[in-house]
């Protein structure tokens, strides 16, 4: 299992479409599964740029994960976000579900991924909503970078400002070593 994780418009969906693509591996992105399912109250939740309550992402987490095959690699984009979501997802690693390969973590400015999200246009793409992610980003996803590193995962930092292609090499590069 490989983790995604960055900023809001970091590319965290383009470059694991591309990884998925290249090495056949299953990519699950948190972002579409919720977009898909969820509605109401967590909806609008959604589309202002709030986190959704952890105990229903890893059911949901949970459920999708459960539906792969063992001998599959999942690439899991925008999971984990939260030190909760972490260590659940570590539980089911030392309970031998999953076995965790790398983080990798897309860095990028808030003023560099905010032109790329003002182009891609998506519901969620308001000034409102990218300001709440952003700092839902710091004040969840940051410290569970650390977080993560200080607990037994290992997770590379990306310079996710630079040309697509460029990051999608680096980051082959950084699983060829693992
Ligand atoms: P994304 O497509 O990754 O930008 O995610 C879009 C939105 O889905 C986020 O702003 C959150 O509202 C929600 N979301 C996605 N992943 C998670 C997660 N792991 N925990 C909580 N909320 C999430």
């Amino acid at each position: 299992m490989i983790l995604l994780m960055g900023i809001a418009g970091s590319g965290k969906g383009t470059q694991g479409k591309m990884l998925a693509d290249q090495n056949k591996m299953h990519l699950i992105s948190m972002g579409d599964v919720l977009r898909m399912y969820v509605t109401g109250v967590q909806r609008e939740r959604m589309l202002a740029g709030g986190l959704l309550d952890d105990h229903e992402i890893i059911a949901i987490v949970g459920n999708v994960l459960a539906q792969i095959p063992d001998d599959e690699e999942v690439i899991l984009d925008g999971f984990p976000r939260t030190i909760k979501q972490a260590e659940w997802l570590i539980d089911q690693v030392k309970a031998g579900k999953f076995s965790l390969k790398l983080g990798l973590h897309l860095v990028a400015s808030r003023s560099a991924v905010k032109q790329r999200l003002l182009k891609r246009g998506r519901l969620d793409d308001t000034e409102s909503a990218m300001e709440a992610r952003f700092d839902e980003y710091e004040r969840s996803t940051m410290p569970l970078i650390n977080w993560l590193n200080n607990n037994g995962v290992k997770v590379v930092n990306i310079d996710a400002e630079r040309p697509v292609e460029i990051v999608n090499k680096d980051i082959t590069n950084n699983l060829k070593l693992e």
